[in-house]
């Protein structure tokens, strides 16, 4: 039901992946995918984000791979983290134009704009599950913070909505429509839920089916997201990855 031609979002050695850049491409030249970004984990992840002294050597050996081989395009992308409930996120304003595509989402173990932004973003998420914090209270903070990063920033996929914090997913979707941006069905580790990737189609949001691969033989490996559109009934042109919806547009 679902042909999926491109991979989004694949991890290498530049965070915490096991594999190249040329290896990543080359798996996905193996499984007959068209693109494929390279967007490792952003600068602000504790202990293996990419380094800002890095971005000239990642794009030389994404350059020369793309001269290379004629049957792949290869972005350059990036996992940002949010790091303030302000919307910030940890790619300096002079580094914006360095990537050819923007990822963001929401991860812990991230050094935060300010030991407020700490507090808040991963000091109370982290309490929650004692519930000892109003967690309604908390979710609104989680949601609008991702959101006004989704329209300060040029994000085209927000990845794994729903994971490692509670969100509103409907305000969500909301934003991500208005800012043009895809919800990600993260084959990895299996979000969104179907129950967010429904409300979210409610709404009118597109999805991208991610790998999320961090070794090469994951890369273009969507199995799981794809149960998870099926199961939501999700139109395959709503997925930007997708072969119908190069077609549709
Ligand atoms: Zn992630
Ligand atoms: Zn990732």
């Amino acid at each position: 039901m679902y042909k999926l031609v491109i991979d989004y979002h694949t991890h290498t050695r530049y965070s915490h992946g096991k594999g190249s850049i040329q290896d990543n491409v080359e798996a996905a030249r193996a499984k007959g995918l068209s693109k494929i970004a390279i967007t490792d984990h952003g600068f602000n992840h504790i202990g293996f984000g990419m380094s800002i002294s890095d971005i000239g050597k990642m794009r030389d050996e994404i350059s020369y791979l793309n001269q290379k081989y004629s049957d792949i395009e290869i972005l350059m992308g990036i996992e940002a983290n949010l790091i303030s409930v302000d919307g910030e996120i940890d790619i300096p304003e002079k580094y914006l134009d360095a990537f050819d595509i923007i990822l963001m989402g929401f991860h812990k173990a991230v050094k935060p704009a300010t030991l407020r932004d700490a507090w808040i973003l991963f000091g109370r998420n982290g309490l929650d599950k004692l519930g000892i914090i109003n967690h309604e209270k908390l979710r609104q903070a989680n949601t609008s913070a991702l959101t006004k990063a989704l329209s300060r920033y040029p994000i085209q996929i927000l990845t794994h909505p729903g994971a490692k914090i509670d969100i509103d997913s409907r305000a969500l979707a909301k934003a991500a429509v208005k800012n043009n941006v895809a919800l990600e069905i993260n084959a990895s580790h299996g979000f969104m839920t179907v129950e967010y990737v429904k409300i979210a189609m409610e709404e009118g949001a597109n999805f991208v089916i991610c790998s999320d691969a961090h070794s090469p033989g994951k890369v273009g490996d969507f199995e799981k997201g794809i149960q998870i559109a099926r199961s939501a009934g999700v139109p395959p042109h709503r997925i930007i990855n997708s072969y119908e919806y190069a077609e549709h547009i």
